[in-house]
């Protein structure tokens, strides 16, 4: 279903006319109410009479990840304090979180967007909703439960955690649809299986799935491991949290809700703007937002966009799956490998499970590049002739799509540690060593 038709059925010069205005009106917030943002475009020799339309952009400085850290934590809100009513943080792997604060407004304009991904997944009123993305700081958990309210589902705000827990009530409140991470839900899969439920006493139908990269493979090992329909859904806490971009049932491309948060591609190197349909960075500027509004923020996820017609209906851009993030990128001898082009070699093999990890160091300055991969319980063996084989399969999958040879260990099933959010699957240990 459609849930905002007027929006989301929106001509396209409709939508960069409502763009132009929305941006606006945010640069003007922002100018007047954020020094750093003022002084930026100062710097620019820009003021929001030069803003006119959405084509300006171009003008306006980015904003990045590490702006956000220097003016931790609350530098960036462009109203006071007294009108925020709601902080998440991102994790942040190094020194200080980001801090986002969320007016009232920016709460209903959440789970609006929230509201046309669930309604995009086939998911309504009717339905029970478990949500398992963790629920904190971190904007899963209530991002998803915002979205199943406002349809009028039924949530279930179980968080992350307590996986037998979580597979009892999914089965006792006849949980429909299921919001987790990919990997949390591959988890929940296994778990499903041990426990002796059998697959007719759940009445899950349908995926919700982000906060992570996933793969096309990734989605089909889910689809058939739990007998469900499974969807993207794309978000970030700087831009708002789950609901800035969501699949439908064409599955061809991730929706962005654009009249909320405009995107743009660019080259990572040169931060050129780049034409529809070219591969590089995602930036986002959130025309609507008021407690944190951000101008042409990097994203540092490596996507492309598309604005033909969809055929659900939509005319809003849709988004090519995300590579990775840039800095998800490995660099190992001289070839830049994500670890997506790995999980995406590692579900097409049939001996495998879909659980892996990446293992690079430099040993005698050389770099190397190791794979732990589980083998399914049936094709395990002690048998080292078959093994080899296995090995030499999936090198020579990797040696083509890559164009490297990893080192191939073939573990026991249920051996690689399981994650119930983000999982982590690489460690580079050269980031200590060097
Ligand atoms: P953190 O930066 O601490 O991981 P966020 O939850 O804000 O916190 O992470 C947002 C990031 O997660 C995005 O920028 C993107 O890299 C990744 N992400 C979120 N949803 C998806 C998705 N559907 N597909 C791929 N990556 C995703
Ligand atoms: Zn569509």
């Amino acid at each position: 279903m459609i849930w905002n038709e007027t929006v989301e059925c929106m001509s396209r010069d409709d939508m960069r006319k409502l763009q132009g205005i929305r941006l606006k009106q945010t640069v003007e917030r922002v100018y007047h109410n954020c020094e750093p943002y003022r002084k930026r475009m100062q710097e620019k020799g820009i003021t929001p009479a030069d803003i006119n339309d959405i084509s300006d952009i171009v003008k306006l400085p980015f904003t990045s990840k590490q702006d956000l850290r220097d003016y931790y934590p609350f530098g960036l809100l462009s109203t006071p304090m007294s009108e925020i009513v709601r902080l998440h943080a991102s994790s942040g792997t190094t020194g200080k979180p980001i801090v986002v604060g969320y007016t009232r407004n920016d709460l209903n304009l959440w789970n609006e967007v929230g509201a046309r991904c669930f309604s995009a997944f086939g998911l309504g009123k009717q339905d029970v909703v478990q949500v398992s993305y963790g629920y904190g700081l971190f904007t899963g958990g209530l991002g998803a439960h915002g979205a199943v309210e406002t349809i009028g589902g039924t949530v279930i705000p179980m968080s992350s955690g307590n996986t037998e827990k979580q597979i009892m009530l999914m089965r006792d409140f006849g949980a429909v649809g299921l919001a987790c991470t990919p990997s949390y839900a591959l988890y929940l899969a296994d778990a499903m299986k041990d426990s002796n439920i059998s697959r007719e006493e759940f009445k899950l139908k349908v995926g919700v799935f982000g906060a992570e990269p996933w793969t096309e493979e990734m989605r089909r090992e889910l689809e058939s491991k739990l007998g469900i329909k499974a969807y993207d859904i794309y978000g970030l806490t700087e831009v708002i949290g789950p609901g800035v971009g969501h699949e439908c049932e064409c599955q061809n491309g991730t929706h962005l809700c654009e009249d909320h948060f405009f995107p743009e591609i660019i080259d990572p190197k040169t931060g050129e703007s780049l034409p529809p349909g070219e591969s590089g960075e995602l930036v986002f500027s959130t025309i609507t937002k008021e407690g944190m509004p951000l101008l042409r923020f990097r994203t540092r996820d490596l996507t492309c966009l598309h604005y033909e017609k969809c055929e659900c209906g939509r005319t809003s851009v849709r988004m090519s799956r995300i590579l990775g993030r840039s800095d998800d990128m490995l660099i190992i001898r001289g070839v830049n490998v994500f670890p997506s082009q790995v999980e995406s070699v590692i579900c097409e093999i049939e001996e495998l499970e879909p659980h892996y990890f990446i293992v690079v160091d430099r040993i005698n300055n050389l770099d190397t590049f190791e794979i732990q991969v589980e083998v399914k319980d049936n094709f395990y063996s002690d048998e080292v002739s078959k093994m080899i084989a296995i090995k030499k399969r999936i090198a020579h999958r990797l040696q083509s799509v890559i164009g490297l040879t990893p080192d191939i260990k073939l573990v026991e099933p249920r051996s690689i540690e399981r994650s119930q959010g983000k999982a982590k699957r690489v460690n580079d240990k050269r980031k200590f060593n060097s």
